[in-house]
């Protein structure tokens, strides 16, 4: 789960890291008495569950509060990176003198977390890897012990030279560590984390993801979920109790279990197809999710063939049968759907298709590759 950027700035003020003030708006209006009740300069920022906003237009600086007004209309209802803006941040704009990027991610190569700095912040991290990765430093952490404070005095120096702003930074890295473990984060970042003029350091953007499994055991994380800066899709699976991922291709995948929903997107690709999602219906597949599962992957308009891949253990293959048919009753499905079931209740389950007409296969392989013919005309590889 992505939290927005004063979510995240929360978050990191209450674990004591210095951010600057500020507050949200969804009108201009109330953008323009946020820049009042601030005084001076301030900063607009779009916020949404997307990097690079500021190459996007998305962050602008206002001298006035008529001027923050004027700015939050034209940020607010933007697109971003296809995700419109509806809410904006309003913050006393600092001064940068220099900035630079820290962060910690979940590194499942390492096994732990790890720490990231770069002195090269503000931009993308992505471009400074690709660019000049010799600029960024890493730091594994043993989670017996966290971030030690050597360790965090080691990474901050790579940031600054001076050692009081090596300090507050080795401070900030440290606590940064606490926010991570306290949310059930995956990623925590700051970037750009600046030095104001006067050599404070200060944390200007935040990004936070948090592992949605630890959400169960963190009430007060989990309520901060906008569903309204999600996709769509994967918000109606989630209610669903169905795992979704929207991808770029076009055969839509509904299939049990996620090792096998990961083998059938291999397989579409090994035919020269292009998997539309990921789609787990779990493991007890009553028909009721079947027909979910339909309405998600149908609404999605790239869609233009329907791969089911049932291997039937405890999921029934006649409940999913029925689901199918209880589906195509429901409303009706354009795209052409090939069925592929084995296992607990199968024949059961070709008897329920056959009644409608649907035939289904046994052998994966030929299911995969008719699927893969109905999108690229029977050139299956
Ligand atoms: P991102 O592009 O989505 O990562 O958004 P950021 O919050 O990181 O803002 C992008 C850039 O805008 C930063 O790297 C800064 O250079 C600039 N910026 C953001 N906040 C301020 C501010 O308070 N004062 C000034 N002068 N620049 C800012
Ligand atoms: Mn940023």
């Amino acid at each position: 789960m992505n939290l927005h950027e004063y979510q995240a700035r929360d978050l990191l003020r209450h674990a004591g890291i210095p951010v600057p003030p500020g507050d949200v708006a969804a009108t201009a209006k109330e953008a323009r008495m946020i820049a009042e009740r601030l005084g001076g300069k301030v900063v607009i920022k779009a916020q949404v569950h997307a990097g690079g906003r500021g190459k996007a237009g998305g962050v602008k600086l206002a001298d006035t509060p008529q001027e923050a007004e004027a700015i939050a209309g034209k940020i607010l209802g933007m697109q971003i990176k296809g995700l419109t803006v509806h809410k904006v941040l309003v913050a006393p704009a600092a001064e940068i003198a220099s900035e630079a990027y820290v962060g910690v991610i979940v590194d499942r190569a390492a096994h732990s977390a790890t720490f990231m700095v770069s002195p090269a912040g503000g931009i993308d991290i992505e471009e400074v890897a690709a660019k000049t990765p010799e600029k960024i430093f890493r730091q594994r952490v043993d989670a017996r012990y966290g971030l030690l404070p050597h360790q965090a005095l080691g990474l901050a120096f790579h940031l600054y030279e001076d050692a009081g702003k090596a300090r507050q930074a080795a401070d900030i890295l440290t606590r940064l560590y606490q926010v991570f473990l306290n949310c059930g984060g995956s990623l925590c970042e700051i970037n750009p984390l600046v030095v104001t003029p006067e050599g404070q350091v200060l944390a200007l953007d935040a990004k936070i993801v948090v592992d949605d499994n630890e959400l169960d055991r963190r009430p007060d994380i989990a309520a901060l979920r906008d569903e309204s800066a999600e996709d769509p899709a994967e918000v109606t699976a989630r209610r669903a109790n169905l795992t979704y991922i929207k991808l770029d291709g076009n055969v839509g995948c509904i299939v049990n279990g996620a090792g096998l929903a990961m083998a059938t997107m291999d397989l579409v690709k090994y035919y020269g197809g292009e998997p539309a999602n990921f789609l787990d219906i779990g493991g007890s597949s009553n028909p009721e999710k079947v027909v979910n599962a339909l309405k998600i992957i149908t609404a999605d308009p790239h869609v233009k063939a329907i791969l089911f891949n049932i291997f039937g253990g405890i999921t029934r293959c006649d409940d999913v049968a029925n689901g199918i048919v209880a589906a195509t009753k429901q409303f009706t499905v354009t795209v052409p759907i090939v069925i592929r079931l084995t296992g607990t209740n199968e024949q059961q389950a070709v008897e329920i298709l056959n009644a409608v007409g649907m035939k289904a296969l046994t052998d994966m392989d030929e299911a995969v590759k008719q699927a893969v013919a109905n999108v690229t005309g029977g050139k299956a590889a």
